[in-house]
């Protein structure tokens, strides 16, 4: 064994200008001068020309990934998605901007590597790096496949099936918020209509720790943002790692799992948001407050203003909350009013007809009318006699 003083490291891995040729003819990855390779060349070159295709097709559907096994997908599949667009920069808008480069290959076993590797790009001859990751890769016949280390990063942890849900989870970690957590998404899945699937809840202390356990061991999208949750779906099974739960003595935010819920059947850019924040008011409440507390600060909105008209308050998405930082709006609230009451009488499509509305207000009364024969000329009637019915 040999050292490698730092000084010299960080030249060969600031400026990058000497790199091994070893790469196939066609590959994007670089090799660092400083990788000390795997002794066998042959072994090597595979190496790397598996990798090599493994990132050619990290843009495709992951389950078309052919250098993952389907045993290891799920788990790929949540740092595929931390893979995908990342030589992008809207920045210097060049979609081919960060680079590349292998920095260590780690021999585990005789058929088993660890992968390191960045994606740097070069401004003004200074570095910018976008993202480190963590690979491991097994041999298999004549080419290497390749999985997520979230497995062998969470040997120790203790695990719990019930049901359908399997959880991982820590030593002192409350199991509790973690079925809160799953019975919600049941809830929110059953009105959606979202057939039944199995899920692995991963509950880390945080979103660095989430990011870690799959792989990701830097993104420089991701600074600053401590509780967060990675979300994969392959073949019927959910895999959610967790960087809430464990931290947060409240557990989830309801509100915001009814968000994520409803994405899985209607993207952000085709949901109509007012319909969106009514649900989530009406089945997960808001800011902490629950549904009922928000009803009774909207009842004193309504005491101080008898005349309201209900239309221009709508479209100018008033808000009546009366903490800072906490908006409660009239066209959420009213909204929320509307979905109890057309889910009561009609169940969930029709609510569903005015999610998909569109984007915009005018997009939304055509909708209305259809579904209530509420029109926008009628709205402050209907809406008069619906805030009656608040208890
Ligand atoms: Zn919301």
């Amino acid at each position: 064994m040999y050292k490698i003083s730092v000084k010299t490291i960080l030249i060969s891995t600031l400026s990058i200008v000497s790199l091994y040729t070893l790469k196939a003819q066609t590959s994007s990855v670089q090799i660092l001068q400083t990788t000390r390779l795997p002794k066998d060349t042959t072994i090597t070159k595979t190496l790397i020309k598996s990798f090599d295709g493994f990132l050619s097709l990290k843009e495709k559907p992951n389950n078309q990934n052919t250098f993952v096994l389907p045993q290891n997908l799920l788990a790929t599949s949540a740092l595929l998605d931390e893979l995908k667009d990342i030589e992008k920069s809207n920045k210097f808008k060049d979609d081919n901007f960060y680079k590349c480069y292998v920095n260590n290959i780690l021999k585990l076993n005789d058929t088993e590597y660890l992968i390191q590797f960045y994606y740097m790009g070069t401004h003004q001859n200074k570095p910018i790096l976008r993202a480190n990751y963590s690979i491991l890769a097994q041999k298999r016949n004549h080419q290497f496949y390749f999985y997520s280390p979230l497995h062998q990063n969470t040997v120790s942890w203790q695990t719990k099936t019930i049901g359908n849900n399997t959880f991982y989870f820590k030593n002192n970690f409350e199991i509790s918020k973690a079925l809160a957590y799953t019975s919600k998404i049941a809830e929110y899945d059953s009105i959606l209509n979202i057939p039944k699937q199995s899920t692995k809840l991963y509950c880390a202390e945080n979103f660095n720790e989430v990011l870690r356990l799959v792989g990701v061991d830097f993104k420089v999208d991701y600074n600053g943002y401590s509780h967060n949750t990675l979300i994969a779906n392959e073949n019927t099974t959910n895999l959610i790692i967790d960087g809430v739960l464990a931290s947060n003595p409240e557990g989830f935010d309801p509100h915001d799992l009814w968000h994520s819920r409803l994405r899985k059947i209607l993207p952000a850019e085709k949901t109509y948001k007012p319909v969106d924040e009514g649900c989530a008011f009406l089945f997960g409440g808001s800011w902490g407050y629950s549904w009922e507390e928000i009803l009774q600060k909207f009842k004193r909105f309504i005491a101080l203003n008898p005349d309201a008209d209900w239309i221009t308050l709508y479209n100018e998405g008033k808000n009546y909350g009366d903490e800072i930082n906490k908006a409660l709006r009239v066209d959420y609230t009213l909204n929320a009013l509307l979905v109890k009451k057309i889910n009561a009488e009609k169940g969930f499509s029709p609510i569903l007809k005015l999610l998909s509305c569109g984007k915009k207000n005018e997009d939304y009364f055509p909708v209305l009318e259809e579904v209530t024969g509420i029109t926008k000329n009628n709205f402050n009637q209907n809406i008069a006699k619906l805030i009656k019915q608040i208890k």
